[in-house]
């Protein structure tokens, strides 16, 4: 990270690292890279990075809300990327199968047009055959041209190696306008981009949901606007954040509990979705690399 020091570093090498970076103007951001034990760093290596400083959307769940410093750079988008990989592999030969990199840290990713500057760069920036594009976005209104640009990038650089994320987190619209206080694409306008983006070859877009316990998330709404084809559902546990325990939220998603999850499961896949439940490494929650930033007063992304 030729202009830019890591100044902390916390996990561990087996499960997720989280690194802190700060810019010379000052601004600092986090990114993260992490695996899935067991399997090896040359069979899925993960790398999530920022793409602003903060986040103006302030959604419910999620402390990097609130403080919000401007837009990176395509370049120090691409310098988190950079750091990990050259520590790593210094040739920029990355050997692993699966090499995903997610914007999904800190920051909503349709409001910096450089996002869009840093995935064409990276489809070339190392020998990485294994290559995953993956962003996670609310869709927010002003965002048009993002996605426009975005389906363009999609369809030059990663066409069948695209992941594409909308967190909708509630099928009720005044519930979603709380958790995402932002003018943002209802579940309409998710489809019918949905159906623009999506080609055969495609990864099937997601549609995430942070479930808190009593989420209104009704398989029957979905269904009536979203191809099972084209659109699978995933449930993530709402992430330990500070905003999630000042607002006494607590995650549908537990372990030890499964009964209202495992019921919202059966119903969605009797829609026809594929589901995916993703309940992260609980090592890896602690170290937070699912969302959780130790930046400032533990500011946390989770979107
Ligand atoms: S979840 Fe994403 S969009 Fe929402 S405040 Fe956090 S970083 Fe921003």
């Amino acid at each position: 990270v030729s202009e830019t020091r890591v100044v902390s570093e916390f996990g561990n090498d087996s499960v997720a690292k989280v690194y802190v970076a700060q810019f010379p103007d000052g601004r600092m951001v986090e990114f993260v890279e992490s695996l899935q034990p067991p399997r090896p760093r040359e069979e899925k290596w993960v790398v999530i990075v920022s793409s602003l400083f903060g986040c103006p959307v302030k959604c419910a769940m999620c402390d990097a809300g609130g403080d919000y410093r401007g837009q990176l750079s395509a370049e120090q988008i691409l310098a988190q990327t950079d750091y990990v990989v050259r520590s790593r592999y210094p040739d920029g030969i990355v050997p692993a199968k699966r090499f995903k990199v997610q914007f999904a840290r800190m920051g909503e990713p349709a409001l910096n047009p450089a996002v869009l500057e840093a995935l064409s760069k990276l489809k070339t920036r190392y020998t990485a055959p294994g290559l995953v594009a993956c962003l996670s976005t609310v869709a927010p209104a002003a965002s048009g041209k993002f996605f426009e640009g975005l389906l363009d990038v999609k369809e030059n650089y990663y066409r069948g190696r695209f992941q594409l994320q909308f967190s909708v987190h509630s099928t009720d619209a005044k519930e979603r306008d709380a958790i995402i206080p932002v003018a943002k694409w209802g579940l309409g306008q998710i489809s019918r981009f949905g159906d623009t983006w999506f080609r055969p070859g495609d990864m099937k877009i997601t549609l995430n949901f942070a479930a808190a316990k009593g989420s209104k998330i009704d398989p029957a709404v979905l269904a009536s606007h979203f191809d099972t084809r084209r659109f699978l559902v995933k449930l993530t546990p709402l992430n330990p954040t500070k905003a999630v325990a000042r607002r006494g939220m607590e995650t549908m998603l537990d372990p030890d509990a499964p009964a209202e999850s495992d019921q919202l499961v059966q119903a969605l896949r009797d829609e026809g979705f594929e589901v995916i439940v993703s309940i992260g490494d609980q090592e890896e929650n602690r170290i937070g690399s699912n969302c959780g930033m130790y930046l400032g007063d533990g500011a946390v992304k989770s979107s």
